[in-house]
């Protein structure tokens, strides 16, 4: 920032708003306008409408009932009424004795025969001073930076950039074609909004300068991304052929037949494969909807060209069920699959390492046990990440950069989402892939029941578990983790558990939390998959992919204080045979209004790819996709759900940009993301 316009103390005042740069100062919009374009007289002002006054002080008073208040009594040519100020500074008494004339602003309310306003805001003026004809900006302000002191800043760095040309427009052309103001305007515009153009916060959002940002916001955020999908697309990869007799052996053990859908996202996977150069694709789709039969079948081009494959899960329960489902899937081929993960003994392990460095593995499948130091592939050729939304930043960036090891190919790259993404945040956030989308689930829906409850029905709910125990199926009991109290909610699955136990004395209950050991969970879960387990109590360490098609009943105490998708996640682990399924939501009293609306989200919709949207709507991307803390930079100002259209077009816009080599993509990219040295060179 230019260091002559700020003091040392602004700059750090500025620094707490979020506020590191001129254009971050420049960008930093108000949260709302107030109307100080007119004067009404205190005779016509209306109770409970906020308006603006010009008024002489006639007595200034400090009144101690019932408590000390400083009021003003005022008066225009049309009537009389009062300021009140419950907190003020001695200084002010002074100030409004002395006054000429007011304009205050602020709410009009009756209090004992007097119109009055409490803290309006005020500014001292004299007949002299206009009254503005735009809308007057209200930031968002920190201690010790006041809104006036804001406001002039501001200005003060908009009007340098204008005369220093720092942001001229450097797409003119699109700027044209799509009729949007200049950057200059656009900012002008959005600080101080004339009032003929605008009357609130809505207008202005709903106008060309603001969509000229969010054109802009996006524009950068698509150059970010598809400039790393075109640089990664450099890179060479190996090419694997269509194994089609392999596969057709492989269909022929299956004991189902794919899904259109899942053929189709298979030939995406297939022809990714020729091409040479790396797949880098998202593969997404509700749950259930069987990813995992698609990525291991296209597994099956790569170790036919005689490349290994790394399937990654981010449990060691899902490494397992993986691994053990893929075994029996290739019990007849000649393929050698090993797991990998954090808790198996020492010797094992040091056996794994080896097949996988002699190349003797053809998958293997495991935690993120896959990427550590001592593991090295041989010749690695394709790697699938499942619930890639579990795995952090560095953990990704570790597996690329170990998959590189010993080889000049780039391996090929499938992502796996564990619930659906809305198609507007494939096309933003995921704009450095492609995404392949398994459209409907296998055999169709079935059913599942859901009902929602107070948490006061316990007695009901053993009956409803015993007549699902009765006809041999099994039940989920969930109590979800709250982070910072962790030991408190452990108390809670104890003694659901032993409450549980000590009713249901001919089934088998069992227990499984994430403190327990890797080994003893592995073996919990063995124990249901078998049916030796027939009632399981849990806490959410049960949400990702477990497949247990017996399962019939969940119940969910304190639903309340779980996401949409966690939710949804859940649910997906019962309604997956063919009985029909009943998942019961128990929450406690007093529903906020965001977790009222998430239970009724849950309640009227069972598919996964209209919850999604809703969470978006609710959570906001960041949120939702998990990345708040992962570096990649967020949106201000487009809303995906209000600016789809806007994006379509960026995407286009963006990929010719980089078609043509435009050589102010970089300033572009420089102005508009926010850590940008930072995450241009990760
Ligand atoms: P997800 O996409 O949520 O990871 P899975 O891959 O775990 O789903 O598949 C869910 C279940 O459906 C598994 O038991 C899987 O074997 C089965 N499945 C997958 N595809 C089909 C199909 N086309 N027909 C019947 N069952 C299928
Ligand atoms: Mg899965």
């Amino acid at each position: 920032m230019p260091t002559n316009l700020l003091t040392e103390n602004q700059t750090r005042k500025l620094k707490k708003l979020g506020i590191n740069s001129t254009i971050d100062l420049i960008l930093y919009l108000p949260n709302k306008y107030n109307d100080q374009t007119i004067i009404q007289s205190i005779q016509n002002l209306k109770i409970g409408e906020i308006s603006q006054i010009q008024a002489k002080v006639n007595d200034v008073e400090v009144i101690y009932r019932p408590k000390k208040n400083l009021v003003l009594h005022v008066s225009d040519m049309t009537g009389q009424m009062q300021i009140r100020f419950l907190h003020y500074f001695p200084s002010q008494i002074k100030q409004f004795q002395s006054a000429d004339l007011i304009r205050f602003y602020g709410e009009v309310r009756y209090q004992s025969g007097y119109k009055e306003m409490i803290h309006p805001e005020y500014n001292l003026v004299n007949n002299l001073i206009p009254l503005s004809k735009n809308l007057t900006p209200i930031y968002s302000v920190t201690k010790g930076l006041s809104q006036g002191m804001l406001r002039k800043l501001i200005r003060k760095h908009i009007d340098y950039a204008n005369q220093n040309g720092l942001f001229s427009d450097l797409f003119s052309d699109f700027y044209k074609k799509y009729d949007y103001p200049t950057f200059e305007d656009a900012i002008n515009f959005l600080h101080e909004p004339p009032k003929i153009k605008a009357n609130n916060i809505l207008d202005v959002q709903n106008s060309k300068h603001f969509k000229r940002l969010v054109y802009d916001e996006l524009l950068a955020q698509q150059l970010f991304l598809r400039k790393q999908y075109n640089l990664l697309k450099k890179n060479q990869s190996p090419k694997f052929k269509n194994a089609k007799l392999s596969k057709k052996l492989f269909l022929e053990q299956l004991n189902f037949t794919l899904t259109d859908s899942q053929k189709t996202v298979l030939e995406d996977l297939q022809n990714d494969f020729i091409k040479g150069m790396p797949m880098n694709r998202l593969l997404q789709g509700d749950v259930g909807c069987g990813k995992t039969v698609v990525a291991t079948m296209a597994a099956i081009d790569c170790v036919e060209e005689g490349f290994q494959v790394a399937f990654m899960a981010p449990t060691e329960i899902l490494a397992e069920q993986h691994y053990e489902k893929i075994k029996t899937w290739f019990k007849d081929a000649a393929y050698e699959i090993i797991l990998l993960t954090g808790s198996m003994p020492k010797k094992e392990k040091l056996l794994a390492y080896q097949k996988i460095e002699k190349g003797n593995a053809n998958i293997v499948i495991g935690t993120h046990a896959l990427f550590q130091e001592s593991v090295t592939f041989n010749n690695l050729g394709f790697y699938i990440i499942d619930e890639q939304h579990r795995f952090g930043v560095e953990q990704r960036m570790m597996l690329k950069n170990k998959s590189k090891i010993k080889q000049e190919y780039e391996p090929h790259q499938l992502m796996m989402s564990a619930t659906p993404i809305p198609r507007t945040l494939s096309m933003s956030f995921f704009a450095h892939m492609d995404v392949s989308t398994i459209k409907e689930l296998p055999g169709g829906r079935r059913p599942i029941t859901t009902k929602i409850y107070l948490d006061d029905k316990r007695k009901q709910l053993l009956n409803l578990i015993d007549e699902h125990c009765k006809k041999n199926n099994q039940v989920y009991w969930v109590c979800p983790l709250v982070e910072e109290s962790e030991f408190l909610d452990l108390e809670t699955v104890s003694d659901t558990f032993k409450e549980l136990s000590g009713y249901f004395v001919n089934q088998k209950v069992g227990l499984i939390h994430g403190r327990m050991k890797a080994e003893e969970k592995k073996e919990i879960m063995k124990k249901f998959q078998q049916n030796k387990i027939q009632i399981l109590v849990a806490t959410s360490v049960i949400e990702v992919g477990v497949d247990v098609p017996n399962a019939t009943l969940m119940i969910i105490e304190n639903s309340e204080r779980l996401g949409l998708s966690q939710l949804h996640q859940l649910r997906g682990r019962i309604g997956r045979g063919e009985k029909s399924s009943f998942c019961i939501l128990l929450y406690k009293h007093k529903l906020s209004s965001a977790a009222r609306l998430r239970l009724k989200t849950i309640y009227e919709n069972i598919d996964g790819f209209k919850i999604a949207e809703e969470d978006l709507k609710l959570r906001g991307p960041g949120e939702l996709l998990g990345f708040k803390q992962s570096g990649i930079p967020t949106l201000r100002f487009a809303d995906l759900n209000r600016d789809s259209k806007i994006l379509e077009v960026v995407r286009n816009d963006a990929d010719k940009l980089i078609k043509e080599q435009d050589k102010n993509i970089n300033e572009h990219m420089k102005r508009w993301l926010r850590n940008y040295e930072e995450i241009v060179t990760t």
